[in-house]
């Protein structure tokens, strides 16, 4: 079976990795319009709940990432100036770059070398493939071909969202949330050891989606810790 999977970002990468590994008779080719060593964004953040799928579903892979990742156990929550630390919400963070290098490693272990710097402008160059899967990301090309096919729509928001990098360093994930005359802004810092913490701003139009558990904080000011159940700290 011939398989072409456009798109080598973590999910073409690591569905190549496992369609391999448990056919290796299948033709897989994995093409990627930019360089091996690119990306675009900083960090990644698994919760716990999701590394513990990757243990229990892949040893080797989580072997291979889980190392390179730094971890904490609490969150950070910061309303109209108040810091309320949520502990028992694990995660962990890494590079983005780092984890596509691993998932080159995983899929080059098993045999598939990844056509760099390839951008496909139509779906007619892969047309030998029995299956064609989309990893193309957000402004997929595989979708906008099938869009009927698909029932496929985009609709735009007007939140905004801007990504940097900061030589802050922050201990935990940290949530701020911030009101101006004008707007709302909801910034989401996590940790990265050394390297750039990475800082997310989102502007809302509409009011601070406050949380039931921020709430909850809100009106007992001097819980300064919350301890959520396990449901909800696996999210
Ligand atoms: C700064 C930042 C931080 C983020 N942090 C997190 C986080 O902490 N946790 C989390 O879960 N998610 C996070 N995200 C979202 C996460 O990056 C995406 O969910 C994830 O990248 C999606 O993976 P993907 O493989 O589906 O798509 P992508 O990573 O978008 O990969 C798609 C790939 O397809 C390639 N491609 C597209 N079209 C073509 C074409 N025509 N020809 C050849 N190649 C093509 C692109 O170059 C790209 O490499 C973050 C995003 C950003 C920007």
């Amino acid at each position: 079976m011939r398989i072409a999977i456009l798109g080598a970002g973590p999910a073409g990468l690591y569905l190549a990795y496992l369609i391999k590994r448990r056919r290796a008779d299948a033709h897989v080719t994995l093409i990627e319009q930019n360089p091996a060593n690119a990306t675009f964004g900083f960090g990644v953040v698994f919760s716990d709940r999701a590394l513990e799928f990757l243990r229990d579903d892949d040893p080797e892979s989580y072997a291979a990432i889980a190392p390179q990742m730094e971890s904490w156990t609490d969150m950070t929550l910061v309303h109209r100036n108040e810091r309320v630390t949520i502990d028992g919400v694990g995660f962990a963070a890494i590079g983005r770059l780092k984890l596509l290098q691993l998932l080159q490693e995983r899929v080059r272990a098993v045999g598939i070398e990844p056509q760099f710097g390839r951008a496909v402008a139509s779906l007619n160059e892969l047309a030998d493939a029995d299956l064609i899967v989309g990893a193309d990301g957000v402004n997929s090309l595989v979708r906008q071909t099938f869009a009927d096919q698909f029932g496929a729509s985009v609709t735009y928001g007007s939140n905004r969202f801007a990504w940097f990098g900061t030589a802050t360093a922050y201990d935990t994930l940290t949530q701020t949330f911030r009101q101006s005359a004008i707007s709302t802004r909801i910034i989401t810092a996590t940790r990265r050891g050394a390297a750039p913490s990475s800082s997310r701003l989102t502007r809302p139009v509409s009011p601070v989606p406050v949380s039931r558990k921020c709430r909850r904080m809100n009106r007992a000011p001097s819980a300064k810790k919350f301890s959520p159940t396990r449901s909800q700290a696996s999210g």
